[in-house]
């Protein structure tokens, strides 16, 4: 029996996996959530011997069921492979007491990479099992790293087109660069005067026109997308809080069953929604610790059972947690609303409407899995210095959001519980705020110049990703409004 996929808006809508991979997005606005979650089917001293590609087919192919051993085989060995920096994929290094599950060794060097370097292939293999014949047009609303990842996932990939919309101003210098400079004559990249949220706003609200739908369909086009709503996404990053377990476990750091905790610095919750899912399959997971930084929503509902998107939009040096609609809380939401669809379909009612809404106090009992914090901008520049002068290590600004907030958690609770860190980006992402923070001495220097002072003072070779972009041509130049999003893409696929 398949596991199947029902939208969190109407329980009564099911898919299988790979339709769920297909469409990304239900066609009520839900998301797809499995209608339960697997448990882990092999030990954890099992695990402990396993490759990273390994188990990622250990964990996948308990959610997605549909697709045949030699199609997850395959997707897994096409994403996993030299576009790494490193063998082991995802290193887990012990820096200072905690261990750093560093996600950033992929094409684009942030975490977005261990997913949408799979997605591509799970997507087109859908297609396939589906008799999909349209041309895959991938929508994508980025906060930086999103957008980078996913373009250099779909690149050239035969019987896709994907167009990325990001917040003209609200990305880092070598976040734009990277993405303007996408080469692949199927992508198409586009900045928006206006902020994440009114990007990701502008793509569901496509999704949904059923007009415009019919319009592409006409043409040969369906759109799918590859934001981490998309079940395609969510699934692959299960996979690394399983391999971070294991590896502790193979190197004795921890014994088998013992419980870790898992700092995540989060946005659109999907990251940490992974590791809940996790949780869930058996891994022994104790505390979700949710880190934020000044847009301190999730925080705010941790404290108080009220989600509030009212306020203001600050813009951090960690940009890719600039957000304050957190997509994936919905699926939390459906859950801990005892899987009714109803209940979740008009909490969210109330967040399109009115920007917020309150879960009943039988909801909030179910959130003890987490622990919800935030730190500022004074804190997160603190955190990256203090740490180099102390060891030499250097944390990207996202990392080190969840690095502070997994202090506040040790003073506040005083659990001395080993816990990994999501290290969710290269600090060559972000170099000029991470500069700033741990050496800011170094008078007038361009980006690509700060990445060679930061290579000199972390010894860190300068990654590929930033080497490649140092010299590359500007291929995209597109900026639009937010309500010309429609006409903008009908423009790309020139329909
Ligand atoms: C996307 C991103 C995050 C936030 O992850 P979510 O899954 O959206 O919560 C954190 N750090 C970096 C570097 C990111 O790119």
């Amino acid at each position: 029996m398949d596991l199947m996929y029902s939208s969190t808006r109407n329980a009564d809508l099911k898919v299988t996996a790979s339709q769920a991979v297909l469409k990304g997005l239900a066609d009520d606005g839900g998301l797809f959530v499995p209608e339960h979650i697997p448990a882990l089917d092999v030990s954890l001293k099992e695990l402990s011997g396993m490759t990273y590609q390994e188990t990622a087919y250990e964990v996948m192919k308990l959610f997605l069921t549909d697709y045949t051993q030699q199609e997850l085989k395959e997707c897994i060995r096409a994403a996993y492979d030299s576009k790494f920096d490193t063998e082991e994929i995802v290193p887990v290094v012990s820096v200072d007491g905690a261990y750093y599950l560093e996600l950033f060794h992929g094409a684009t060097i942030a975490f977005k990479d261990m997913a949408l370097s799979i997605l591509p292939h799970l997507m087109t293999t859908a297609a396939r099992k589906n008799n999909v014949t349209n041309e895959i047009v991938i929508l994508t609303a980025t906060s930086g790293d999103t957008g980078k990842a996913a373009l250099a996932g779909f690149a050239d990939v035969k019987g896709t087109k994907i167009i990325v919309f990001y917040p003209k101003g609200g990305v880092s210098p070598i976040q734009e660069k990277q993405m303007v400079t996408q080469a692949g004559a199927n992508t198409h990249v586009v900045g928006i005067h206006g902020n994440f949220d009114q990007a990701q706003t502008g793509v569901k609200q496509m999704f949904a026109d059923k007009a415009f739908e019919r319009e592409l369909k006409e043409h040969g086009f369906q759109f799918s997308s590859a934001n981490s709503i998309n079940i395609g996404r969510l699934v692959p990053q299960i996979v690394y809080y399983v391999y971070a377990y294991a590896r502790l476990l193979a190197k004795g750091e921890i014994k088998e069953g013992e419980c870790i905790n898992a700092a995540v610095p989060t946005g659109n919750f999907g990251n940490i929604l992974a590791a809940y899912y996790a949780k869930k399959m058996g891994l022994p997971i104790a505390k979700l610790i949710c880190a934020s930084n000044e847009n301190k929503v999730l925080y705010d509902f941790f404290q108080t059972g009220t989600y509030d998107k009212n306020r203001e939009f600050v813009l951090t040096t960690s940009p890719s947690m600039d957000i304050l609609i957190s997509s994936n809380l919905e699926r939390l939401i459906y859950r801990i609303a005892g899987n009714d669809a109803a209940k979740n379909a008009q909490l969210m009612k109330q967040l399109a409407e009115g920007g917020v809404y309150q879960i009943t106090e039988d909801m909030r009992r179910e959130l003890s899995d987490f622990y919800g914090n935030y730190v500022d901008e004074q804190e997160c520049a603190q955190v990256i210095r203090s740490l180099y002068e102390k060891t030499g290590y250097v944390l990207d600004t996202h990392t080190a959001v969840a690095a502070g907030v997994y202090q506040k958690y040790q003073s506040d609770t005083g659990d001395q519980t080993k816990t990994v860190i999501a290290s969710t980006a290269s600090p060559f992402k972000f170099t000029r705020s991470v500069m700033k923070a741990a050496a800011p001495d170094f008078g007038e220097k361009n980006d690509f110049e700060l990445a060679d002072e930061l290579s000199r003072i972390a010894h860190v070779k300068v990654p590929r990703a930033v080497e490649e972009i140092r010299t590359a041509k500007v291929l995209h130049n597109t900026v639009c409004e937010v309500s010309q999003m429609p006409e903008t893409v009908k423009k790309f696929l020139k329909i």
